[in-house]
């Protein structure tokens, strides 16, 4: 089993890119992210523990997150490999990752900070398939989303309270791994303010 890791600051477009590449390399997505508001919407022990980081933008603890990964990675659909959107996040993360799978690419998508916070601001999904859309940058038709189930789906996190602290924590606990990977050889950076399809050429072509 090998392994893609989309790296990058909140509001980055992992997710958006994830979406895309899932559907040209047929590697699951997983996202602790969404991972992590499954359960606090399911009310579970990993849920109620995890709302508070959340909400109040901090990293939910290591040993948290690399309990879901170790048991996200055993479903089926893990066997030839997976793309991990949001994870890792820290060194022990990394760490433990490493010797779970081996990680072939990470791939930067690389935004300035003070893009970040109207990214994160005006960014809604389809509560129906998880299509994400922006106000401005990709707004949904006005027939809806194509999946034909439209419901609007904003973030309890995406707002400008959370944003700085997400931010904080991406520069402090999370960006230096790209000196780490940077090391393996396996580090890619893509630039991440421009159009989606443009993004995602060089996502893919890295992938190649
Ligand atoms: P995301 O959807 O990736 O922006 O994650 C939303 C929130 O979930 C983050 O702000 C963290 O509180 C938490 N989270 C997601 N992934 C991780 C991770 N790998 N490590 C720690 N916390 C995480």
């Amino acid at each position: 089993m090998s392994s893609i890791v989309l790296f990058g600051p909140p509001g980055a477009g992992k997710g958006t890119q994830a979406e895309r590449i899932t559907d040209s390399t047929g590697l699951p997505q997983i996202s602790t992210g969404d991972m992590l508001r499954a359960a606090v919407k399911a009310g579970t022990e990993t849920g109620l523990l995890a709302k508070t980081f959340m909400e109040a933008g901090q990293l939910v603890p290591d040993e948290v997150i690399i309990a879901l990964i170790k048991d996200r990675i055993t479903h089926p659909d893990a066997v030839d490999g997976v793309m991990f959107d949001g994870f890792p996040r820290t060194i022990p993360q990394a760490e433990a990752l490493a010797s779970i799978t081996k990680v072939t690419h990470v791939i930067a998508i690389e935004v300035p900070d003070e893009r970040i916070v109207g990214r994160i601001c005006g960014r809604y999904s389809c509560a129906g398939c998880g299509s994400v859309y922006h106000d401005t940058f990709n707004p949904v038709g006005t027939d809806g989303c194509n999946c034909g189930n439209w419901e609007e789906k904003r973030r309890a996190d995406d707002n400008e309270g959370t944003v700085m602290s997400r931010l904080g924590a991406y520069h402090e606990q999370t960006s230096p791994l790209a000196a780490w990977y940077e090391t393996a050889g396996i580090f890619h950076r893509v630039n991440g303010d421009r159009a989606i399809d443009e993004i995602t050429e060089d996502i893919l072509a890295a992938l190649n």
